[in-house]
């Protein structure tokens, strides 16, 4: 299967081109320059000198309306919010997962959804001042909420920056009426442009998410949004090709597309733009300005650690010789009743060694400028030999370039990155 560049929708925001040309001769070491032997390889465990760096993920599972190309935990705050009750239980979740993560510093806090603005500027302080109070958070640390252009939504943004939040990231999608609409958005055009100059107003670091390929839409169309989503210099911008997840109204009901010829050229229209303008496209849908690209997202993307705490919230823990895997109860209330059991979590697993490696590679090679060889090793606890004959494959088919100790998708790989991906899927016993 064929995965555009910007085509993959990492779940809100979130979730440098690089023009070296493959070199085959950079797969072409002797085999015997490598110290393991492949015996050896297969029993290789998983031992981490020293643990990825944290991050916390809040999620807050409502919103407004379900938009209907949307597989995200969201639910409809039909018989209201539960706003009290819903912060007192993600304190005590965190409190209860502290012993797993016990004097780690974060670095990044996301709190994401959902619609997280549909909560209070008291509510969001009142997560913010917990999680300083229980977890050693950097002084300097980022902390984002994601937010939805309603007139409601932006009155609240002056209270969301003293309440700590320092970024700021806005569920654009488009700045056009008729594309709203057709998207089943709540907010019309007017309202993204007011949220964004609010924005601007009580933020010095915000992002804009925009998506393209949308039904019926013109290609001009998707340029003029990302020139509209410019005028407001954001620091950052998502840019997401619409998809059709499984689940939703759209893959039940698809809308009229447009071809995949159209989609290439919005993408390339909008990465020309954006790099006109100075920004960075670091990963498949993100571009930034300099200094300015998501740390949060970056720690998803070079396999870091993140504690998720709130219904439906996933966690990646690395411990000294091991890595786990957690889903929280999805159900708004299912969550709430089980952290007044004192069991948030519903789901927990260890990552196999073929898994884990997997896994970094599917996370690192969206990045357009790849990955530092060593951080394989930091953030799997594993030796990159075990990837040997799926690094001289990718290599041989011009879809990885591996220089000065950098591994990176070339091009061709970036543009089929879903094939790059399957050679590095572990086979199945
Ligand atoms: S506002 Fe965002 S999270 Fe909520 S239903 Fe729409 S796309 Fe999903």
């Amino acid at each position: 299967m064929v995965l555009r560049g910007l085509s993959t929708r990492m779940g809100g925001e979130a979730q440098q081109n690089d023009e070296r040309q493959p070199s085959a001769s950079c797969y072409n070491r002797p085999m015997n320059t490598y110290p393991l032997h492949p015996v050896e390889l297969k029993e290789q465990t998983v031992n981490f000198r020293a643990l990825p760096p944290l991050s916390l993920y809040v999620h807050v599972p409502w919103c407004a309306r379900k938009c209907p190309y949307c597989d995200f935990n969201s639910h409809e705050a039909r018989s209201g919010l539960l706003e009290r009750e819903y912060v007192a239980a993600l304190i005590r979740d965190l409190e209860l997962a502290l012993p797993q993560i016990w004097g780690r510093k974060v670095y990044t806090v996301f709190i994401g959804g959902g619609t997280p603005s549909l909560l209070s500027a008291r509510a969001i302080e009142d997560i913010l001042a917990a999680a300083r109070m229980l977890l050693p958070l950097e002084v300097n640390a980022e902390i984002t909420l994601e937010a939805n252009p309603g007139t409601v939504e932006a009155e609240r943004f002056a209270g969301y920056r003293s309440a700590g939040v320092n970024r700021l990231s806005l569920g654009i999608q488009s700045f056009n009426d008729a594309h709203l609409k057709a998207l089943g958005r709540i907010h019309n055009a007017a309202e993204a442009r007011r949220a964004a100059e609010i924005a601007r107003q009580h933020f010095d670091n915000i992002n804009l998410d925009l998506m393209y390929g949308l039904p019926q839409q013109p290609i001009e169309d998707a340029g003029q949004d990302a020139v509209t989503a410019l005028g407001y210099a954001p620091q950052h911008l998502s840019c997401y090709h619409l998809t059709l997840e499984p689940n939703t109204a759209f893959h039940r009901h698809p809308p009229a597309l447009p071809d995949e010829e159209a989609s290439s050229e919005m993408q390339r229209r909008i990465e020309q733009l954006l790099a006109a303008h100075g920004y960075r496209h670091y990963e498949t849908s993100a571009f930034a300005k300099p200094q300015k690209q998501s740390r949060h997202n970056l720690n998803y993307w070079q396999f870091g650690d993140y504690l998720g705490i709130g219904a439906g919230a996933h966690s990646k823990l690395s411990f000294s010789d091991k890595v786990l895997r957690q889903a929280r109860h999805k159900q708004p209330q299912a969550y709430l009743d089980a952290v007044a059991r004192g069991s948030p979590v519903q789901a927990e697993h260890e990552v196999g060694r073929d898994d884990l490696a997997f896994e970094f590679m599917m996370n690192a090679l969206r990045l357009n400028e790849g990955f530092d060889e060593a951080l394989f090793a930091e953030r799997t606890g594993l030796s990159l030999l075990v990837l040997r004959r799926e690094l001289g494959e990718a290599g041989r088919r011009g879809l990885l370039l591996r220089d000065r100790q950098r591994i990176a998708p070339t091009e061709l790989g970036r543009r089929f990155l879903n094939d790059l991906l399957q050679i590095f899927l572990p086979a199945k016993n």
